[in-house]
């Protein structure tokens, strides 16, 4: 991290930012804040070049269209690339996500390059859009609380040997592959199909991400009354009897 400022990189709110995908950004802010930590947040929109010395960088979810413009530019750019051979921590939910990987099938029904951060592909799933919530276990390594998101996708996601699926869902789809898997991770590079906004249901999510970033094992810490009760709120929703 750089000595004065922690830097936070949205990646793209122009084209990137479903769901609320903005309180993403927010939330990696105030849980710094609440630290006391100093914190910059660098919007970047899609005609501007993507600074390589961020700390953490946030990419949202999007519709086909717009997803595969994301794809292109952020090919072009190669700032994020460039930041990920440096060690940034990043967090792609849905289409950034599937940006992350290897590739996915784009608005013209073409299989679009990714930027082959995370060892994943994306098909078009032959059957419904997976929509609603989510519940899922993370992966133990990581010793988090049970996520609780929202999904809408129509992507598959596929896992290569280079990853781990973040979490396996107890209630919806996650990756869509029928195989229980939601997500994907290696090194500092995450992606989910949450919205929610994803931190906001999971601050300890957004916790992990500054922990990586100050390289520290703990942070002091900070009150969660209104996230424990937006949890509680969704949780109990989603596994509620129809
Ligand atoms: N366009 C992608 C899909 O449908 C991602 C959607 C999203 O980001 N919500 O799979």
């Amino acid at each position: 991290m750089s000595e004065s400022s922690l830097r936070v990189v949205w990646v793209y709110p122009d084209l990137l930012s479903t769901y609320g995908d903005r309180g993403n950004a927010l939330v990696v802010e105030r849980r710094a804040r609440q630290r006391h930590l100093n914190v910059t947040r660098i919007d970047v929109r899609s005609d501007q070049s993507v600074p390589t010395s961020g700390d953490i960088y946030l990419i949202g979810g999007g519709e086909d269209r717009p997803q595969r413009l994301a794809a292109e530019r952020l090919r072009n750019d190669t700032g994020l690339v460039r930041a990920a051979e440096n060690g940034a921590i990043i967090l792609g939910v849905c289409a950034g996500f599937q940006i992350l990987g290897h590739e996915f099938v784009n608005d013209l029904g073409q299989r679009e390059p990714g930027l082959g951060l995370l060892d994943v592909w994306t098909t078009r799933g032959e059957g419904e859009r997976c929509v609603g919530d989510v519940l899922a276990d993370v992966d133990p390594q990581l010793g988090l609380p049970q996520l609780t998101g929202f999904e809408n996708h129509q992507g598959v996601t596929h896992l290569g040997q280079g990853v781990k699926p973040l979490a396996r869902v107890t209630a919806g789809r996650g990756n869509g592959t029928g195989d229980g898997t939601e997500g994907a991770w290696r090194d500092t590079v995450f992606g989910t199909y949450l919205h929610g906004p994803v931190l906001a249901r999971n601050p300890a999510v957004a916790d992990m991400l500054l922990k990586l970033a100050l390289d520290v094992n703990a942070l002091p810490p900070a009150d969660t009354t209104w996230y424990d009760a937006l949890r509680a709120e969704r949780i109990a929703a989603t596994t509620r009897p129809a």
